[in-house]
C-alpha cells in the first residue's frame, strides 16, 4: 500500500536572512513523508556563518527600525496581514505541514492553521489593550512604567505541531516590537519555511528570519549568538537544559515549554461517556504526539474494568491510515526512529510487570510509513517507566486508584508537571483535587481547552516560564521606569 503525497514540496529548503536566502554551509538533510517513508525534499542546513547572517538581519531591523517604534495601530495592521496571509494559504500550508509531519490533513486545515492565523489576531488585539502605569506618590514627581521591546528573539520550535506552535512565538515576539530568528525542527521545516517566505511580503525586511538545521549545529549557534537578546524554546526537557545553560552564559532571558507525563484522572462520579471521549482525545489526537497528552489514565478502581473495556473497544475502532483521507483519525508517527522508540516502550512495560491491553505493534499492512496501532498498557504501579517517561505517541498507560488521596499522590508522582485532567461531577472532589495538582494547567471535564490570555506552561521539569497573553508581554518586553518632576523641587546643593 502506498499513499499519495499531499503536495509536491520544493526540492530544497533554505532559510531567510533579511531579503535573501541564508548561506547554508552545513550538511544537506533529508525530509521524509511519514506516511510512505519516501524522501521528499532536502533541507539545507545553516552553519554558524549563515546563522550570523540571519541574526545580523534581525539586529539591523531592530536597531535601525522602524519595527520596534511603530505605533500600535501600525503593528496591529501588519499582524492582521500576517493572519490574512495564513488564511489565504491554508490549504498549501496544511499540505506542506502534512508532508513533513504525517499529521491528518483535515486537522491541519481545520485546527492548526486556524489557530496559527488566530495567534496573530490575538496578539494584535492584546497590544491594543496594553497600557503602562503611572505613579504620583512622590510629591512633585511623576513616575511612569512603560514596556519596551527587548530586541532579537531566537525562537526554537519542535516537530509535533510546527506551525501552530511557532506562530504563537512569532506573533507574540513581533507584536511587542521585537524582531526574530526562527529555527524549526530539522524534521519538519516545510510549512514554516513557506510561511516565513510568504510573510516577507507583509513584514518589513529583517523582522522575521529563518534558519534551518539540527539542534546541536544551527540551534546551538543561534542561542549562543551574542546578537540574540532572548530565547523562546519549545521541545524536550533535556534540550531545555542545554538551552537554559547557553542562555545563562549570555545572561539572556529564556522560556522553556518542555515535556509532560500528564495524569488523566477519572473518578466514578464523572460523566463517564464524556470522560471516555476526553481520555481518547487526550492520548490519540495529534497522533499522540503532544506535550499535553493525558498519557497516564488513572481510573477509580470500582469503574476501572468497565472504563478500560470501553476505551479498548473505541481504541480498536480508531481509523489509522492515509493522512489525506477525510475519515482518518490517526496518521503515522513523525519518523522511523520515533516509531521504534515508541514501540520500544512495550518491552519496557512488560519488563516492569505490565500487560499490553491493545496495540503495541507496527501497522505494516499500511506500507512503509511509520504507522503504529493505538496502544494501551497497564502496569502494577506508577514507578514503571511507561508511567514515568514521556513516550510522545499513541500510547496510554492505565493505573487504578482508590480515593482522592491516592489519585493525587499518583498524579503528582512524576518529574513532569505540565497539565492534569480531572473528570468528576462532584464539585468538592474537583476543587480539592485541582488545588493539589502540581501542574501548570488543570483541565476539568474537558480536554485541551487553551485560553490564550491565560498562562500556559509547566511545573517541575515541564518548563520554565509561561506562554499566553500577559506572560508573553512580560517575557517579550523590558520594563522602563521614567521619573520626571512635575513641579521641580529644589535639589540639595552639595559643595555650595
Ligand atoms: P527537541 O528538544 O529534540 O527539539 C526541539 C527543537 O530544539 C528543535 O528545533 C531542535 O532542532 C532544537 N534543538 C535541539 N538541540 C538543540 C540545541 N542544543 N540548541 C538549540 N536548539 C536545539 O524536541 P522535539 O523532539 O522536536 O519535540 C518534542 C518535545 O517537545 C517533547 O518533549 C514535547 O513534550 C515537547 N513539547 C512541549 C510543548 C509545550 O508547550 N510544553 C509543546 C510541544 C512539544
Amino acid at each position: 500500500m502506498s499513499f499519495d503525497l499531499p503536495i509536491e514540496p520544493p526540492a530544497r529548503v533554505t532559510g531567510w536572512a533579511g531579503d535573501r536566502a541564508t548561506g547554508g554551509g552545513g550538511t544537506e538533510l533529508p525530509v521524509f513523508y511519514p506516511a510512505t517513508g519516501a524522501r521528499i525534499s532536502t533541507l539545507v542546513e545553516d552553519d554558524a556563518c549563515a546563522v550570523d547572517q540571519a541574526v545580523i538581519a534581525a539586529r539591523e531591523a531592530f536597531d535601525r527600525g522602524p519595527w520596534p517604534s511603530l505605533s500600535v495601530p501600525e503593528r496591529m495592521d501588519h499582524l492582521e496581514r500576517c493572519r490574512q496571509t495564513i488564511l489565504d494559504h491554508v490549504d498549501e500550508l496544511a499540505r506542506l505541514e502534512c508532508a513533513a509531519t504525517g499529521l491528518v490533513l483535515r486537522e491541519l486545515r481545520e485546527r492548526h492553521m486556524q489557530r496559527a492565523a488566530y495567534n496573530f489576531r490575538f496578539f494584535a488585539e492584546f497590544i491594543s489593550q496594553s497600557a503602562g502605569q503611572r505613579w504620583d506618590q512622590a510629591p512633585g514627581f511623576m513616575t511612569t512604567v512603560s514596556r519596551v521591546p527587548v530586541g532579537v528573539a531566537a525562537l526554537i520550535a519542535p516537530w509535533n505541531a510546527p506551525v501552530a506552535l511557532a506562530t504563537m512565538k512569532i506573533a507574540s515576539a513581533l507584536a511587542f516590537g521585537n524582531t526574530a530568528v526562527l529555527k524549526p525542527s530539522e524534521q519538519t521545516p516545510l510549512a514554516l519555511a513557506r510561511l516565513v517566505e510568504l510573510l516577507q511580503d507583509v513584514l518589513p525586511e529583517g523582522v522575521l528570519n529563518l534558519v534551518n538545521g539540527r539542534g546541536p549545529v544551527t540551534g546551538a549557534a543561534l542561542v549562543d549568538h551574542p546578537g540574540v537578546d532572548l530565547v523562546s524554546f519549545t521541545g524536550g526537557t533535556q534540550t531545555g537544559r542545554t538551552i537554559m545553560a547557553a542562555a545563562g552564559r549570555n545572561l539572556v532571558p529564556c522560556t522553556l515549554e518542555l515535556g509532560g507525563k500528564s495524569a488523566n484522572i477519572v473518578f466514578a462520579s464523572a460523566d463517564i461517556d464524556r470522560a471516555l471521549d476526553g481520555a481518547l482525545l487526550g492520548i490519540f489526537s495529534n497522533n499522540g504526539q503532544q506535550c499535553l497528552a493525558g498519557s497516564r489514565i488513572l481510573v477509580e478502581r470500582r469503574i476501572f474494568d468497565d472504563f478500560v473495556d470501553r476505551f479498548l473497544d473505541r481504541a480498536s475502532r480508531i481509523r489509522v491510515g492515509d493522512p489525506l483521507a477525510d475519515g482518518t483519525e490517526l496518521g503515522p508517527l513523525a519518523s522511523a526512529a520515533h516509531r521504534d522508540r515508541v514501540l520500544g516502550f512495550v518491552d519496557t512495560a512488560l519488563a516492569d510487570g505490565g500487560a499490553v491491553l491493545t496495540g503495541g505493534t507496527r501497522r505494516d499492512d499500511l506500507g512503509e510509513g511509520y504507522f503504529v496501532a493505538p496502544t494501551a498498557v497497564t502496569v502494577p504501579d506508577n514507578s514503571a517507566r511507561v508511567a514515568q517517561d514521556e513516550i510522545f505517541g499513541p500510547f496510554a498507560t492505565f493505573l487504578p486508584f482508590d480515593g482522592e488521596d491516592q489519585a493525587i499522590s499518583i498524579a503528582n508522582d512524576t518529574r513532569f508537571g505540565l497539565v492534569s485532567y480531572i473528570w468528576s461531577d462532584h464539585l468538592p472532589t474537583v476543587m480539592s483535587v485541582s488545588e493539589r495538582m502540581r501542574s501548570g494547567v488543570v483541565w476539568v471535564n474537558t480536554p485541551m481547552m487553551r485560553e490564550l490570555r491565560a498562562p500556559f506552561g509547566g511545573f517541575k521539569t515541564s518548563g520554565v516560564g509561561r506562554e499566553g497573553g500577559t506572560a508573553c508581554e512580560a517575557f517579550y518586553t523590558e520594563e522602563r521606569t521614567l521619573t520626571i518632576p512635575t513641579h521641580p523641587p529644589p535639589l540639595r546643593k552639595l559643595g555650595a
